[in-house]
């Protein structure tokens, strides 16, 4: 007897889903899709009540009309794509990255300053992580090129490395901006590499010159910013209490009718009241004509007034449905939908994505504050606690190490049995600090929503590969915005 003719097989880990009429599985150890004919779901649907030999599902599929050599190939593919397993087949745990993970981005928050007080911001709010008494408030030049040495240094042989600028405000600093983009520009044409930028701003301080200079040198911007003036100023709001939606509605207009050179991206913050995401996609795409919108509920402790409850998020899921339905139209017409949620999703599935850690902190990507110090990702920039070393001594490899191995997978037990894991990993290591106190802790408090809204994301994938696939070739290279 064959090693194969005495393999029991049993159902492997999959979560099954539907799409345009087919059957599909999201195969969790590997992160992948496989898409079911009538004979493989009817062969799964069997070993649904339990395990069975391979001598005896080959006689069922023969008795059911198929030839003998088309029953052993369903089998070994299954086998080998991981749909069946044997009954001593163990979970492989996600392999660590290596100690030298290559450079790929680096976020530069230019300034801790704002001249903004939006009440739920995470670096001068109620749960604010950073410590920034007695550090610089600006980045300074010599710092600035340290950090753009330092990317370049660490990145390894890639080609191709990204700055995304950040604040606080960022233009509170623009013209370190200015200058950190020269330089960096002609230290990476020096090594024959390139780098392309990004910011992220609250577009108070937008000028026709700024514009240009964003549009001439292909920089990326993301808007902060919440919806129509009733919903964007509840909480986006000066140090007085004004709202600050009649000073950027002017002025985002300007950046989107005169920068032509990237697309311009809306980031909104959900917060208890303001959640009324598709009034909010409206608005902004339709009258302001952002290109792409992406939505996060905001980053708390449960018991601050701007938190959003469970009977929020579900609504919010409702009206992600809506937007994620609307997407799915556009796809299948061969139309971009501007809903960055689904679209950031659609390119994780397409690439395979299986993730050991839930983003690239501390792996890929790192943040510079201003003063030099480096922390996991922007949002511990000038933390002590979460201090990764300085760009003057470089990375500390122990806290780094510390950071990854709790951020991990693999040591996250309640994500274990989790379908959603390979994209999930457990939710952002801020969030977790901000929920648990500790930023290897699973975010344990969304993981209805994430199931539900990946399976949201599955079903479109489905629907889209069944009936339009080639319009799935353009995420292949996408990055999340
Ligand atoms: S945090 Fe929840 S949803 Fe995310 S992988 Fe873990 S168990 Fe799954
Ligand atoms: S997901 Fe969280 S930890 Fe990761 S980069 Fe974003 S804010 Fe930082």
């Amino acid at each position: 007897m064959t090693a194969t003719e005495t393999r029991t097989y049993r159902a492997g880990e999959f979560h099954s889903f539907e799409g345009g009429g087919r059957r599909f599985l999201y195969l969790v150890p590997a992160g992948a899709v496989f898409e079911l004919d009538s004979a493989a779901e009817k062969l799964l649907d069997r070993l649904r009540t339990g395990h069975a030999d391979h001598d005896e599902l080959m006689s069922e599929l023969v008795a059911a009309g198929h030839s003998y050599s088309d029953a052993d190939e369903l089998l070994e593919e299954l086998y080998h794509s991981h749909v069946i397993v044997t009954g001593d087949t163990v979970r492989e745990p996600l392999a660590n990255p290596p100690e030298d993970f290559p450079l790929q981005s680096l976020v530069m928050n230019l300034t801790n300053q704002c001249n903004l007080s939006c009440t739920y911001c995470y670096e001068f709010g109620e749960d604010k992580v950073a410590t920034p008494e007695g550090k610089a408030k600006f980045m300074d030049m010599e710092t600035a090129m340290a950090s753009v040495d330092f990317l370049l240094g660490q990145s390894g042989t890639r080609q191709n490395v990204h700055i995304t600028f950040f604040g606080g405000e960022t233009l509170m600093n623009f013209p370190l901006l200015k200058s950190v983009v020269a330089y960096a520009n002609d230290r990476a044409a020096s090594q024959g590499r390139s780098i392309d930028f990004s910011l992220t701003t609250n577009a108070t301080l937008l000028t026709p010159a700024i514009i240009q200079f964003l549009s001439e040198n292909r920089i990326g911007v993301t808007v902060s910013m919440d919806g129509p003036p009733d919903l964007h100023n509840k909480l986006r709001v000066f140090a007085n209490g004004r709202g600050s939606y009649d000073i950027i509605e002017p002025r985002v207009k300007a950046l989107i009718a005169n920068h032509r050179t990237r697309p311009i991206t809306a980031r909104v913050t959900l917060t208890s009241g303001v959640t009324d995401v598709v009034r909010i996609y409206r608005h902004l795409k339709q009258e302001l004509g952002f290109h792409e919108i992406g939505f996060a509920p905001v980053t708390t402790s449960p018991d601050r007034l701007y938190s959003i409850n469970e009977p929020g998020m579900n609504g919010v899921l409702a009206q992600f449905k809506v937007l994620a339905d609307e997407w799915l139209e556009f796809a299948l017409r061969g139309e971009m939908h501007g809903f960055s949620n689904v679209s950031d999703t659609i390119a994780e599935l397409i690439q395979g994505v299986n993730k050991s850690h839930p983003c690239g902190a501390a792996l890929g990507l790192v943040g510079v504050g201003p003063s030099g110090d480096i922390a996991p990702c922007h949002r511990f920039v000038d933390s002590d606690t979460h201090s990764m070393g300085h760009i003057s001594t470089g990375i500390d490899r122990d806290k780094q190490s510390d950071f990854l191995t709790r951020g991990h997978i693999n040591s996250k037990y309640d994500c274990h049995s989790c379908w959603a894991r390979p994209l999930c990993a457990g939710g952002c290591h801020h969030e977790a600090f901000v929920r648990y106190g500790d930023t290897g802790h699973a975010n344990l408090h969304y993981c209805d929503w994430i199931r539900e809204w990946t399976d949201i994301c599955l079903r479109i994938y489905g629907a889209v590969s069944a009936n339009n696939p080639e319009f799935l070739d353009q995420f292949a290279e996408r990055k999340a915005l």
